[in-house]
């Protein structure tokens, strides 16, 4: 059960700005998804910790996302109240060392979990630090790629990630370090455990603003020139096979091009599935559904989805 008007006062109490059955497809990149009974824009830790203990005693878990670059929202929407971390929590700065990380001859920049990656690494560029220069592009949240592991041209989240703190669904404040954060392909402790990252502690080295530039720039690029990026999508639609990589799959089985309804595996690059115009939900599962059938069929490799189902 929602207890709608329980949240509505509690909302009403705080300074979040929330509104009702709100259009997810204006919240993902994919464009794509039915209504939120509920959403919810995060502007203070503070008034976040006291929303989530609300919903923690009324039984009801909210669907945590940042720009939505990695979601697939059902067609029928999402029954539940969606907390969106997103630029009214984006502030970056440069900060000490967090607690019992190293210094090492390195710089740490803190970043709240809704500053684009955009503007995080824009910040390192002007402070001439170096380290995340891989990471320029990815259309996410400093949230969602600490979720995700968000990795590109070689460097990942883990690479750089010092330290996280967020809340857990009781709206108690955690902090986790270094290994306990759980890294790996797409992988991270936020993977299994329900909970709102609030924050990350970036670990980077001094470098030359040129050279920080031009490899931010031959990545964006690079991201253009491969990517259907004039389409919504929600980037690589499945992860890497080990051994493999998808999009190669995709096109050895000539299936660049194959549509359902809206939804088309990109002519320009196959791991991506994109909205041509009008695409549901239903469209990119069904296609998906192909996708894995087929390549199946005919190389044996099990395609796992990277995009997140909500
Ligand atoms: C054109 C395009 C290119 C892309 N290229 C890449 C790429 O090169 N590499 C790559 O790794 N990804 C890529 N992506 C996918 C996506 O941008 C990343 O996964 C990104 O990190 C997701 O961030 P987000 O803020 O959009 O998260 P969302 O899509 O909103 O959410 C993704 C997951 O993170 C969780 N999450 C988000 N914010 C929080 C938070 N504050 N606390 C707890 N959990 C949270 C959500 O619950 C969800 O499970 C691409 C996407 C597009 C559309």
């Amino acid at each position: 059960m929602l207890h709608l008007e329980e949240i509505r006062q509690c909302l009403a109490q705080s300074g979040m700005l929330w509104r009702e059955n709100e259009n997810m497809a204006a919240h993902t990149t994919f464009r794509i998804g039915g209504p939120a009974a509920l959403f919810v824009e995060v502007s203070s830790a503070q008034e976040l910790s006291e929303l989530m203990a609300k919903l923690h005693s009324l039984s009801v878990k909210p669907v945590i996302i940042g720009r939505g670059s990695n979601l697939l929202v059902s067609d029928k929407g999402i029954d539940a109240p969606v907390i969106c971390v997103g630029e009214h929590f984006s502030q970056v700065s440069l900060s000490s060392a967090p607690e019992r990380v190293e210094a090492d001859g390195r710089t740490f920049v803190y970043a709240q979990s809704g500053a684009s990656l955009t503007k995080l690494c824009r910040f390192c560029l002007e402070q001439g630090l170096s380290g995340l220069e891989f990471a320029y592009g990815i259309p996410g949240t400093v949230g969602g790629a600490i979720a995700m592991n968000a990795g590109a041209y070689g460097g990942e989240m883990k690479d750089v990630v010092v330290g996280a703190h967020h809340l857990t669904m009781d709206g108690t404040e955690k902090h986790l370090w270094n290994q306990e954060l759980d890294f790996g392909y797409r992988h991270s402790f936020y993977t299994d455990h329900s909970a709102c990252i609030l924050g990350g502690w970036f670990a980077l080295k001094p470098g030359s603003r040129d050279e920080i530039k031009a490899l931010m720039d031959e990545n964006l690029n690079k991201r253009q020139t491969k990517q259907p990026l004039e389409y919504p999508s929600a980037g690589s639609t499945f992860k890497r096979p080990v051994g493999n990589y998808a999009s190669a799959l995709i096109d050895q089985c000539g299936l660049k091009g194959r549509s359902v309804g809206g939804a088309q595996v990109s002519e320009k690059h196959a791991g991506f599935v994109i909205n041509t115009g009008g695409a549901t939900a239903q469209d990119v599962l069904d296609l998906v559904a192909v996708i894995q059938k087929v390549v199946k069929d005919q190389t044996g490799y099990d395609l796992e989805c990277e995009i997140k189902l909500l």
